[in-house]
């Protein structure tokens, strides 16, 4: 008999995001693997991602794609999956998206060697570039947890609908989750399009840089209420591996 999960795939409604609860929680917070990453630094958290083969995708990445940016940096961008150029490259936002989202950060006056942290929900592309399965989401959340950890923005910005679900625990669209201040924890979190669908529907670019500068808006009373300085700079390099010489 087809489960709930076949029945919604074949409605073309899958993936379908779980609601996380707190006795879910709790399961996860009594899981060895999640303790141990829980526990890992910045470069074992890069090894272990390298090695990691807790779903499907391990086995058919080219290069995991841990993220990159400066941990102790305010903003943390939060993308869906690798494409082709991540996966080949080993860095997220590569490519076209890449390019835009890089445009859309020097706008701000940001760059993501100085300013950001960036990483996707899923460490390894999805064959094809289709959405990640709630199961594979749920297996690398450990890793993306860690890293918010390790980086502790001031804000993050979830960029679509995976990483907007997946962060906040809801199904919801895009467009009814902009313009508003949620919280990941104690982390403010704003949600906007993704930049590669911002290149399949350019009209929409205006909402998106509405939406940053909503961010930029939510930063600056995330930093005034901690007393903190308007534009901290970061800790220190979290590169998605060592870089060579
Ligand atoms: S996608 Fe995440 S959970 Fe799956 S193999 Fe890659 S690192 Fe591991």
């Amino acid at each position: 008999m087809p489960t709930r999960d076949d029945v919604l795939r074949e409605l073309g409604l899958s993936p379908r995001w779980r609601l996380r609860d707190r006795a879910r929680d709790d399961d996860i917070d009594t899981d060895p693997r999640r303790a141990r990453i829980a526990s890992l630094a910045c470069d074992e958290l890069v090894a272990d991602i390298d090695a990691c083969r807790a779903c499907a995708l391990g086995a058919t990445r080219t290069c995991s794609v841990p993220g990159v940016g400066v941990q102790g940096a305010p903003w943390m961008f939060v993308g869906e999956a690798p494409g082709a150029d991540e996966d080949a490259q080993g860095e997220p936002f590569v490519g076209a998206a890449g390019r835009l989202l890089d445009n859309m950060l020097a706008a701000l006056g940001l760059s993501r060697e100085r300013d950001v942290f960036i990483a996707n929900v899923l460490k390894c592309r999805p064959p094809g570039n289709r959405a990640p399965e709630p199961a594979e989401a749920d297996a690398c959340r450990p890793y993306l947890d860690r890293q918010i950890e390790l980086v502790g923005p001031t804000l993050i910005v979830a960029l679509g609908k995976s990483a907007a679900c997946t962060l906040l625990g809801v199904d919801a669209p895009v467009g009814s989750l902009r313009r508003r201040v949620h919280r990941y924890g104690a982390t403010p979190l704003v949600v906007t399009y993704h930049p590669a669908y911002l290149l399949r529907t350019p009209a929409d670019k205006a909402k998106a840089w509405e939406d940053l500068l909503f961010a930029r808006n939510a930063l600056r009373e995330a930093l005034t209420q901690a007393g903190k300085p308007a534009m901290p700079s970061g800790a220190g390099a979290c590169a998605p591996r060592p870089q060579a010489a």
